[in-house]
């Protein structure tokens, strides 16, 4: 196994330094980085998918590029415009319902992504759950006016009760994707009529084939989106993305460039809004140049050591 450790480009989700492991197996790497905090029942599945990559058992592509959407964060509509433009998708996801901001300030960030997109390009918008039911209701319609039309709003509640709740109330789709965590949740989405789409990482739920078997059962469109992987961890959910029989809308999987570093000598990232299907070859001075100090190594082969107990207990 190798660590590594790379920064990233702004701070995201709380961190500043993105670690992992890869691990080797007779068709190459996979990679293993769930999120420090989790405990060893929680990153043992983020296990199971590198395993699977390592061992090359990824079902056969149905298709041979994958669109993929730019994100826009909360900034300002000027520098919203320029991100979309210089991103070539088209699709945009913007985030909106950030701690210290205005409905006012969505909107005219809304507007200039629609600018920038011109009318055929599609809007989606992710609120990380921030809002209660009908603070969603209201915003939803105020957002989707400004938009010119939303694709879908992602997480509008952190409750998937919410979800349900807000998806009866609205006409704009609703995504669910904090509320897809676990193995059990995206049934739970079902079951509770929650959400139109499903947003699947493929670390979190075990990787490429159980992600399809969810898919298939769940019965809802999937968006396939990355957990802030290396390129080597985004060739996974790019093989999901690739062998999905329908693929109706563009993926979250343009994340590379999060990064300032990376250890593919090809890193994965969009070319005309498209991620290439290809498995990308590793660099051995990429992995060099970004092991982790020796404390980390220790830290992960402990946290290797405990999922793999666990396993067995
Ligand atoms: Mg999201």
């Amino acid at each position: 196994m190798r660590v590594f450790s790379i920064p990233l480009r702004t701070r995201f989700r709380g961190i500043t330094v993105r670690e992992g492991v890869l691990v080797e197996g007779p068709a190459g790497w996979g990679e293993w980085s769930p999120f420090l905090e989790y405990p060893a029942d929680v990153a043992e599945p983020w296990l199971r998918c590198a395993e699977e990559a390592a061992a090359g058992a990824w079902p056969a592509p149905l298709r041979d590029s994958i669109p993929v959407n730019v994100t826009v964060p909360a900034v300002d509509p000027a520098a919203a415009y320029r991100i979309v433009t210089d991103g070539g998708c088209r699709t945009a996801k913007v985030k909106v319902a950030e701690p210290g901001q205005t409905v006012a300030d969505d909107e005219a960030r809304m507007e200039a992504v629609r600018d920038a997109l011109g009318p055929d390009g599609l809007v989606r918008v992710d609120a990380n759950g921030a809002w209660d039911v009908g603070t969603a209701v209201t915003t939803i319609a105020l957002l989707d006016r400004a938009a010119g039309g939303l694709e879908y709003v992602e997480q509008p509640c952190a409750a998937v009760e919410d979800l349900a709740a807000v998806r009866r109330r609205v006409d704009v789709p609703i995504a669910a994707d904090e509320s897809i965590r676990r193995a059990a949740d995206p049934y739970r989405v079902r079951d509770l009529e929650a959400a139109d789409v499903a947003v699947l990482k493929v670390q979190p739920l075990g990787g490429v084939a159980a992600c399809l078997r969810i898919a298939e059962d769940i019965g809802l469109p999937v968006v396939v989106s990355s957990a802030l992987e290396t390129s080597v961890g985004i060739a996974a959910g790019v093989a999901l993305a690739a062998a999905l029989p329908e693929l109706p809308h563009a993926c979250g999987l343009a994340t590379v460039q999060l990064l300032a570093d990376d250890l593919a000598a090809e890193p994965l990232l969009p070319v005309a809004g498209e991620l290439p299907v290809r498995r990308p070859v590793v660099d051995p001075v990429a992995l060099d140049r970004l092991a982790a100090a020796p404390d980390r190594v220790a830290h992960w082969e402990r946290r290797l050591a405990d999922v793999r107990q666990d396993r067995g207990s």
